[in-house]
């Protein structure tokens, strides 16, 4: 079988752990035996960042910018005790933060579903992806502790030295003061990119926030959304037969557990970390969750939404294969290549990547599944299989396929 040739390198991270094991296999077997890949690697691992002081996640994320399209691995996110593990010269940035603020995209995060493992929200049948705005809010914001009595005011002064000023609260006593803000500019990138997402993947958008309490904060969101709404997207939108709604937060999570799912909710940043969760616990499995980073000049970053897995790592390392589900790095890389196919006009890789996620549903359809997944299935008896035979299936299936 003849392989399906590139033409535009895809960017590719790689990463750390239990992960970066995975990352080898599914190239190996699930890729590179179909397609002539052809990347541009950057070693996001921990040591190589460590090495490069960072430069490198740094190169990664502008190559993604360069390119459009970049698959990562999943990276640790440096801690007190990961600086003795590894003895690092410091304790270097989150890698999805550097990508994310080179990028000035919004993380859409959405479930992988399977006929046996049924939604905690017994009416949703299709995925729910959330949208979470990357950037500001509580996040950023300023704290103080204030001791006694005394006045908080909100200040701002202008380039030219007027200030505009407000009294918060008149404090009789001891209490607790924050100062957090966000930049019509970034607004717009956030929902610039939930636009075009939801037009790209065909999907209605919504978006909510409380902007009844926050008059101002949250109804500059509520504004810009409108705006763009109605002076860019709502002519796609209505040609695509799709809508754009705007609700209250709290109307928004009483529609959304009435739904049936198949939607974009776009969150702000504190909204988006909580309902994020929330999501992915109801859908059933965080091994199960895609995330994509999107700008709002059309850059996209696969991933998957878990972590390095490092407790499976640990037996890894004694020798034994451990049962990680890769469904979600394998997406992280479906969703790259469908990405660059699409773009460069390559429907025969695009088509690869789409017969790729069909060979692990199918796999999974029939019962056979990472551990993980074996105890919250229902209405089949499962065949528990390491890491190492679960690939090997998917690759069965992906050969039947494509007749190779
Ligand atoms: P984690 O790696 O996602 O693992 C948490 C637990 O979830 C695991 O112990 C495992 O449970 C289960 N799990 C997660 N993914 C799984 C998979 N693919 N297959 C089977 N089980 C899976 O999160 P963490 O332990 O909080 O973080 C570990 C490291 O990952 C940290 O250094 C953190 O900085 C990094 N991290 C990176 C990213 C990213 O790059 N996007 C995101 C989150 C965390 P059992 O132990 O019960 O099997
Ligand atoms: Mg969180």
């Amino acid at each position: 079988m003849e392989r399906i040739k590139m033409t535009t390198p895809l960017v590719e991270m790689d990463g750390d752990e239990m992960t970066r094991v995975l990352w080898t296999m599914i190239k190996d077997e699930l890729l590179l035996p179909f397609v002539e890949l052809k990347t541009e690697y950057y070693d996001l691992g921990l040591p190589n960042r460590d090495a490069t002081a960072d430069q490198v996640t740094w190169d990664a994320a502008n190559a993604n910018k360069k390119y459009g399209v970049s698959v990562k691995c999943a990276t640790i996110t440096p801690n007190a005790q990961r600086m003795q593990e590894y003895h690092l010269h410091e304790m270097w940035k989150s890698p999805n933060g550097t990508i994310r603020a080179v990028l000035d995209g919004t993380v859409f995060r959405a479930p992988i579903l399977i006929s046996s493992i049924k939604p905690l929200v017994k009416n949703w049948k299709k995925p729910i992806t959330i949208a979470r705005h990357a950037y500001g809010d509580v996040y950023k914001a300023s704290e103080l502790r204030v001791k006694g009595r005394g006045r908080a005011e909100l200040v701002f002064t202008a380039e030219d030295g007027t200030q505009t000023r407000q009294t918060i609260y008149d404090f009789e006593g001891p209490g607790v003061l924050q100062g957090s803000f966000n930049k019509d500019s970034s607004i717009e990138s956030f929902a610039r990119s939930c636009f075009a997402f939801a037009l790209s993947t065909g999907q209605d958008l919504w978006f909510a926030c409380k902007d009844t309490v926050s008059k101002t904060y949250d109804g500059q969101f509520r504004d810009v959304f409108a705006r763009l709404y109605e002076e860019e997207y709502r002519a796609p939108f209505e040609k695509a037969g799709l809508h754009y709604y705007y609700n209250l937060i709290d109307a928004a999570v009483a529609k959304v557990l009435l739904s049936e799912g198949g939607f974009i909710w776009a969150c702000k940043n504190y909204d988006g970390d909580v309902m994020s969760d929330l999501l992915s616990t109801a859908y059933g499995s965080l091994a199960m969750m895609t995330s994509v980073l999107v700008s709002p000049d059309g850059c996209y970053e696969y991933e998957a939404a878990h972590g390095t897995v490092p407790d499976h790592y640990e037996l890894y390392k004694k020798g034994e294969m451990p049962s990680t589900n890769p469904i979600a790095t394998i997406y992280a890389w479906t969703g790259a290549l469908a990405k660059r196919g699409e773009l460069d006009g390559i429907p025969a890789l695009t088509q690869f990547a789409h017969q790729l996620e069909k060979a692990c549903i199918d796999v999974l359809e029939s019962g056979v599944m990472t551990g993980d997944l074996c105890g919250i299935v229902e209405g089949i008896t499962p065949t528990r299989v390491n890491t190492a035979e679960f690939i090997a299936a998917i690759r069965k299936n992906l050969e039947q396929r494509l007749g190779a």
